[in-house]
């Protein structure tokens, strides 16, 4: 696979300081799974194109990746050696890692300053997202061209190739313009990234903290890129990730991306609202809120006086922090202090901390077990803790064909384990509830479809005995 970056203009043969590459000098790196080339196929004053060209093993590929079970051929016969893939991202970083740094020495000037530069991206996989080429460069200021071809011309069937040669032409820092093809390939190639290591996951989000969260394809690309490298997230935090990255400020739920591009009012405070409402209903007095992430249900609990005690729970110490923050418990005085408790703990392990309350309040949390876990759950909760009220919520999973930047068998959010259709979730609520001496009742909340129902679920257990 190749990578052509041309700078235009005057002295263009200084792109070499830049790069910190020789123009007249080709070089050979040695990658974990074959060889990079660096060369300039033309120099002069006006035009000075260098070349980045990946030879790639797909056998040494194959070999002694961690974490993938038996691709069987596949792992011998594939498109790897020929595409752009994250192996180029790793790639570039590897031979390109100062110029991705702006560091010039003597021509700092030069790397400070936009530039004429057009990059070319041989064989890039794209499916049928070739419209996405454009929403994704065109916000980062380039002009978009790419090339397509037919699978084989002796068999037209076979339709279009998912292939595409892609040129970005635009007025941008070098640093800037290596950063996003760094960032974006990955985006667009589907193949799972098994073989690249851990650190490349905090490499990616470096190098897309500057222009990322201003982008308006914001959503998907943080999806595309986590959802690719989802081993690897989990292995290297077990899902805290996620909460550390919502606040990096990456918006990464696909609700949210389609609040902002409809202007609708927010799902998340409609379904607190539907919260706090059910357990007014219920007339309870102390609550427990397991999955409390930054506390955006203890921040309305605590506005209602009928409401004495109240615990927040989650297992991720960061967002227990920003929930601390958000309530402002620092500065608390004694009587919040004794009406709000935060602690960390998992509602898969019996605790007797979650004992003693009226309710409890799973909301917008199940989805994150391990579909394998959901059996200790149940146990933790319906068995142990038995509070006279459950409520909670759950995504609609039937709601998801509304969302543009979903496809199929796409989940909301990248920690999602999975997502219920209605029939799903109230089948395994009434079995629940049946099992564990509970009635249960079902709502929608969020503006309901007529066919695929609203995008939240929601279920109010209340005891029987
Ligand atoms: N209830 C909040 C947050 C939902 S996000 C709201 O509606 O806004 C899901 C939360 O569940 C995250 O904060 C995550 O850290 C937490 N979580 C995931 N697995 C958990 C577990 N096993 N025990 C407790 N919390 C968990």
């Amino acid at each position: 696979m190749l990578l052509t970056i041309t700078y235009t203009g005057k002295n263009t043969a200084d792109l070499g300081y830049l790069l910190h590459k020789n123009p007249y000098r080709p070089q050979t790196f040695e990658l974990n799974h074959g060889k990079a080339y660096v060369f300039y196929p033309e120099v002069s004053d006006e035009r000075t194109t260098v070349a980045l060209l990946l030879d790639i093993d797909p056998v040494d590929l194959a070999r002694g990746k961690a974490g993938l079970k038996s691709g069987g051929l596949f792992d011998y016969v594939n498109d790897r050696p020929y595409v752009s893939s994250s192996l180029m991202s790793t790639a570039i970083s590897k031979v390109f890692g100062t110029a991705m740094t702006g560091r010039a020495d003597e021509h700092q000037a030069l790397s400070d300053s936009p530039l004429d530069l057009t990059a070319s991206i041989a064989m890039l996989p794209c499916r049928s997202e070739q419209n996405m080429l454009n929403r994704i460069f065109e916000p980062l200021g380039y002009q978009v061209s790419y090339e397509t071809f037919v699978s084989d011309e002796r068999f037209p069937g076979w339709g279009e190739s998912k292939y595409v040669n892609l040129t970005i032409k635009g007025n941008v820092r070098l640093r800037d313009l290596l950063k996003h093809i760094y960032v974006l390939i990955p985006v667009f190639d589907r193949q799972k990234h098994y073989w690249i290591g851990e650190d490349e996951v905090e490499k990616l989000l470096r190098n897309g903290r500057d222009w990322l969260s201003s982008h308006p394809e914001k959503a998907y690309i943080a999806d595309r890129y986590l959802k690719h490298l989802r081993p690897l997230v989990n292995m290297a935090s077990s899902g805290l990730a996620t909460a550390d990255l919502d606040a990096g400020g990456v918006v990464l739920t696909s609700e949210a991306a389609e609040e902002t591009r409809e202007k609708k009012p927010n799902l998340n405070a409609r379904r607190l609202e539907s919260v706090v409402a059910a357990l007014k209903d219920c007339g309870v007095r102390s609550i427990i809120d397991i999955g409390c992430g930054d506390g955006g249900l203890l921040n309305l609990l605590i506005k209602e006086r009928q409401f004495t005690r109240m615990s927040g729970v989650d297992v991720s110490p960061a967002a227990l922090q920003r929930a601390s923050e958000r309530l402002r418990l620092d500065h608390a005085g004694d009587s919040l202090l004794e009406r709000v408790k935060l602690f960390q703990g998992s509602l898969t392990y019996k605790d007797s901390r979650f004992e003693g309350y009226d309710a409890a309040c799973v909301i917008e949390v199940i989805e994150h077990l391990d579909i394998l876990r959901l059996a200790a759950f149940e146990r933790v909760l319906f068995e142990y803790a038995k509070p006279a009220v459950i409520v909670m919520t759950t995504p609609n999973q039937e709601y998801n064909a509304k969302y543009q930047n979903l496809h199929d068998g796409d989940l909301r959010h990248i920690d999602h384990r999975f997502e219920w259709t209605r029939a799903e979730f109230r089948k395994w609520a009434a079995e629940t509830a049946k099992k564990s001496g509970y009635a249960v009742q079902f709502s929608e909340i969020g503006d309901a479809d007529e066919t695929l129902g609203a995008p939240t679920q929601m279920g109010v257990f209340t005891r029987c005995v």
